[in-house]
């Protein structure tokens, strides 16, 4: 039986002249053109004037927190719900992170329990757009404005999708990106800060390359890590977003099947196909069982595995991670939405590569286990 990967991208433009040429020429290091042309054509593409690639969408968020002079003491206000790498970038400066529960239907933090969270203490709101559709920011907007904050926003899963028309990664004081293979633009690992502010932009420079001085070689006034990216990495995500329009219709084409093919499946939830800001461009495709399912989302994982189709649970809380448990950290914490959704919550196969054929088959298998057992 064939497997169905729950992701394999697409690389089937572009990527392999321009990594030729990165052989050809010698530039494989953070040295290299590529660099500069894919920071500029990515932040031309979601209407920022200066992009910084990085290592990875985590170590993005890192450069960005740091940037805006995240410390010891302060309080960010972030979604329960989302990957670890937002708090980690947080916690890692000794900040707190400040939870806040999910909206049940977009699966998007409850931008109505921001405002409840704010202490004199909170210094920023990290806002995260998931699963493909973005966060209603104008009233995000409003509250950094009545309050002072500061707003990073991680849109790295936002790739092409927009907020009432505008790109995703140009709210805010700084945004990030991942190009990890399961977003919607890949360098096989990679990340960016984006930003329109040049100091935090410089800043950002120096925090991605372990802050040299630039009077002195080898002299430095800061800590902080080696998050370079490679003429390599730049050359697949030059050949990338060269098609990104074609990606995101690509998606939408997937989100399309798979709505119409198992609309017809009682006790589970779909994505919003829209809102009133934004169609969702479906970073990948997900389902939730209703709360009275038997299954949970990791019984979904195993049964369709022997179906030959490759799934992922959705992300765990940050409330119920053991890490951050085991510090005393966020004890007694309830986020109901949030809960239900890490434990129904599943992604099926998404990725760019996907055939007709396989969706129809994930279709069918889902059928035949939620058909009968649900
Ligand atoms: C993928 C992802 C990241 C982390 O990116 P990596 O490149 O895997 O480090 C951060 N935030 C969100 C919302 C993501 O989906």
């Amino acid at each position: 039986m064939s497997f169905i990967p729950v992701n394999e991208p697409l690389l089937n433009g572009n990527e392999k002249k321009y990594l030729c040429e990165c052989i050809d020429t010698g530039w494989i290091s953070s040295e290299g053109p590529f660099v500069k042309q894919f920071e500029e054509r990515m932040s031309d593409a979601v209407g920022r004037k200066y992009g910084i690639a990085v290592s990875n969408g985590t170590a993005a968020l890192e450069v960005a927190m740091q940037a805006i002079g995240i410390g010891e003491g302060d309080e960010v206000i972030m979604p329960t719900f989302t990957i670890i790498s937002c708090a980690m970038a947080v916690t890692k400066l000794g900040a707190k992170p400040v939870l806040v529960d999910s909206d049940p239907d977009t699966w998007n933090m409850n931008i109505d329990e921001i405002e409840t969270k704010i202490t004199p203490k909170t210094k920023a709101i990290l806002v995260v757009h998931l699963y493909g559709l973005p966060v209603e920011m104008d009233s995000v907007l409003e509250l950094a404005r009545k309050y002072d904050l500061k707003i990073v926003e991680d849109a790295a899963e936002m790739h092409g999708q927009t907020y009432k028309g505008r790109p995703c990664g140009s709210f805010g004081d700084i945004s990030t990106f991942s190009f990890y293979p399961n977003k919607h633009i890949t360098t096989g690992e990679g990340g960016m800060v984006v930003t329109d502010d040049e100091s935090l932009a410089e800043k950002c420079r120096m925090l991605r390359n372990l802050c040299f001085r630039k009077d002195i070689r080898y002299v430095h006034d800061e800590i902080s890590d080696n998050y370079r990216f490679t003429n390599l990495q730049a050359a697949v995500g030059l050949a990338q977003l060269e098609r990104l329009n074609e990606f995101v219709e690509k998606k939408r084409e997937i989100g399309r099947f798979y709505t119409e093919a198992l609309s017809d499946i009682e006790g589970i939830r779909l994505p919003v196909p829209k809102t009133e800001y934004a169609d969702n461009i479906y970073w990948v495709y997900g389902i939730v069982l209703d709360k009275d399912s038997k299954l949970s989302n990791q019984d979904m994982t195993k049964l369709l595995a022997e179906e030959g189709i490759g799934t992922r649970t959705f992300f765990w809380c940050m409330h119920e991670q053991p890490v951050y448990q085991k510090q005393g950290m966020f004890e007694g914490e309830r986020y109901q939405n949030a809960e239900y959704l890490a434990r129904k919550g599943f992604y099926i196969p998404s990725g760019l590569a996907l055939t007709k054929e396989q969706m129809q088959t994930v279709s069918d298998k889902i059928h035949k286990i939620l058909g009968d057992k649900n």
